[in-house]
């Protein structure tokens, strides 16, 4: 049988999804048509919207300002020499819900499982470099703090990011020992993040 070919093209496009298989998309298609037209517009208006989103151009994470930076890299309050590297954009978020960490990021990318930086990846790394030296006068940050999370693969790329980028900053440390073993930044709550921020080493 034959699905109409708009009922296709939304399954391919939603299968592309990470963790949506041809399955999940298939019944969301139907349900979505069981809840017609309104429902479908605003899903489609807000999806559009997301294509304005622009990414800063200095740490990486999500914008809506005018010009390339984000709201945190313009932020003149924000310590401006000390740098927390984060895997992915929802990790941040954990780290400035618990409001005990005031300086800048570096959205990396998760780790990969080849254990070797992508392209992309190292052009952050490069990225971040040029941060230091074009806006510090001493061109060395205060503080690099490397906040990967607690797996083998994250272990392995935050040694590797560490050796990148050790010439470039007075320290280096690691955070993530006060949240446990195989559990996520991003679903740890404030209160660990800030022990695990204030016991970095
Ligand atoms: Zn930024």
């Amino acid at each position: 049988m034959n699905l109409p070919k708009p009922i296709q093209e939304f399954i391919d496009a939603f299968s592309e999804l990470p963790s949506v298989g041809p399955r999940q998309a298939t019944r969301l298609a139907f349900r979505l048509i069981r809840q017609g037209p309104s429902t479908i517009n605003r899903l489609a208006k807000s999806a559009a919207l997301l294509g304005k989103i622009k990414v800063c151009s200095r740490c990486f994470f999500i914008h809506d300002q005018e010009g390339p930076l984000c709201d945190i890299c313009t932020h003149t309050k924000r310590e401006h020499d000390i740098f927390l590297i984060v895997e992915k954009e929802t990790d941040l978020m954990s780290i400035e819900r618990s409001s005990a960490y005031q300086g800048r990021y570096l959205v990396i990318g998760e780790a990969p499982k080849s254990g070797v930086l992508e392209p992309w990846q190292v052009m952050r790394l490069s990225v971040l470099k040029k941060t230091i030296q074009d806006t510090l006068p001493s061109q060395k940050a205060r503080e690099i703090i490397i906040g990967t999370n607690p797996s083998t693969y994250s272990d392995a790329m935050g040694t590797r990011i560490k050796q990148e980028l050790q010439s470039h900053t007075e320290k280096i440390t690691f955070l993530g020992r006060g949240i446990p073993t195989g559990g996520e930044i991003e679903f740890s709550d404030e209160e660990t993040l800030s022990h695990a921020l204030h016991r970095r080493q």
